[in-house]
């Protein structure tokens, strides 16, 4: 038989692949260029033409293969359900926001008079209303300022308070707060030498006392915000290190404003002001519950010689996090507090009832603990409880969608309704439901 013409043969289907510029006019794909930019959607169009090419899918389903395999938003960082009873965990991003900071930081994202006083058009205090806010929830604070986290908040403070000398350190106190980073560390990167005194475990007045030269410009005192000391130890207290009558920089760590029943061991800024001293500085993100940021408060001007610094520009927050912190401020609870506060008999009904959708037996749901987390109040426990799957499950619930993070312990997958506002129950029953098969 003689080799059939070229323009004889079967028909290619490769023909049929839509062009490029056929798909990028799809009214969907460009509502999703609009949503996503136009580089994953040009990227998605072209993965799929090759697939199409290569007999993988037929040319009729590349415009439904674009579309689903586009990425759900413009930013990779994906919403996750946290099972696993941490309240701030660091790994999650620490703080979820209240639905009210969410709002507050999107209304921000535009212009906003972060810096404008709209009646009389000059310019004015960066987040007056915030800093107001802050200092009238913090009964002895004169003034505030805020940086970018926790870290710039200690390194602005001591540059500002203590550059070109010497600080005195409790030995007890020289603590790494994660990922490697050492506080003594920070300190002197800032060009301030540190004055080490006491011991591991016990420093007594006597020990700043003897340490104070011509040098000491400040005494840093710093949470040990992650860790317990149990047994002979004795650290001294903020009164008494005021009365050494040099400034007292007192790293809270956590960002708890007032004392705290539920966290009895956590320092709070109402209380070190209180008893003398000159400024203390947190996190936003830990028990304050709100964005990513430093708060210094205290003496008005230990915090004008912080606000001065020119390191104080380098270090500052932007618009969002500052509008974030104000409505986390005096805005509805944040989730941080209603996860810290949760009933046990209701998460115990929720989880029971998880269960039962699943059909696991109600054996299946066990007590754990739950922890604060994010550096902070290390030895409390929060009673509640967990439904315990096969271990295997954890790497299924990750992997899911929405990816849900659970606590592995003692070879079982535990999912801890802590965390998950109750809203997301349903979904929370579907992802776990998709992990099991
Ligand atoms: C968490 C923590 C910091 C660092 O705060 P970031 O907001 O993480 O920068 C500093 N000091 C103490 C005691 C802490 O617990």
């Amino acid at each position: 038989m003689p080799p059939a013409a070229p323009d004889a043969g079967p028909h290619d289907p490769r023909r049929d692949i839509p062009r490029t510029d056929v798909l990028l006019a799809d009214p969907a794909l460009k509502d999703a260029a609009r949503r996503l930019g136009e580089g994953p959607v040009r990227t998605a169009v072209r993965t799929a033409q090759e697939a199409a090419r290569r007999g993988e899918i037929t040319p009729g389903e590349v415009r439904t293969t674009v579309l689903s395999t586009l990425p759900p938003g413009a930013a990779s960082l994906r919403p996750v359900l946290n099972a696993t009873g941490v309240v701030l965990h660091t790994n999650l991003g620490r703080a979820p926001l209240s639905e009210a900071a969410v709002a507050a930081m999107v209304a921000a994202g535009g212009y906003t008079d972060v810096e404008l006083d709209l009646t009389t058009g000059r310019r004015s205090r960066r987040a007056q209303a915030l800093l107001d806010a802050l200092v009238e929830a913090v009964g002895p604070a004169q003034a505030a300022h805020v940086t970018g986290n926790g870290a710039a908040a200690v390194l602005l403070a001591v540059t500002a308070l203590a550059g070109g000398g010497e600080v005195l350190v409790s030995r007890g106190e020289l603590v790494e707060i994660g990922d490697g980073f050492r506080l003594p560390e920070l300190l002197t990167s800032t060009g301030v030498r540190l004055h080490e005194v006491g011991t591991t475990n016990r420093t007594h007045l006597a020990d700043y006392a003897a340490a104070v030269g011509p040098d000491t410009r400040a005494i840093v005192k710093i949470h040990p915000s992650n860790f317990t000391m149990h047994g002979f130890t004795s650290s001294v207290a903020v009164a008494d290190l005021a009365g050494l009558g040099l400034p007292v920089i007192h790293d809270l760590g956590s960002g708890l404003l007032r004392p705290e029943p539920l966290l009895p061991d956590e320092p709070d800024a109402t209380t070190s002001l209180a008893q003398g001293a000159t400024v203390v500085t947190c996190s936003g993100d830990k028990l304050f519950g709100g964005p990513q940021a430093g708060l210094v408060l205290g003496r008005a001007s230990a915090v004008e010689r912080i606000r001065r610094h020119p390191l104080a520009r380098a270090v500052r927050p932007d618009k969002t996090t500052l509008a974030g912190l104000e409505a986390t401020l005096t805005g509805p609870v944040p989730p941080v507090w209603e996860a810290l506060y949760a009933d046990p008999h209701a998460l115990r009904h929720r989880t029971l009832q998880l269960a039962a959708s699943l059909g696991r037996p109600a054996e299946d749901v066990v007590p754990v603990s739950g922890r604060v987390g994010g550096g902070s109040a290390p030895g409390v426990e929060l009673a509640g409880c967990a439904l315990a799957l096969p271990v295997a499950v954890a790497h299924a619930l990750r992997a899911g969608n929405p990816p849900v993070v659970a606590r592995v312990e003692h070879d079982r997958c535990l999912v801890d309704l802590r965390c998950i506002p109750s809203t997301s129950d349903e979904e929370l029953a579907t992802a776990i439901r998709t992990a099991l098969a």
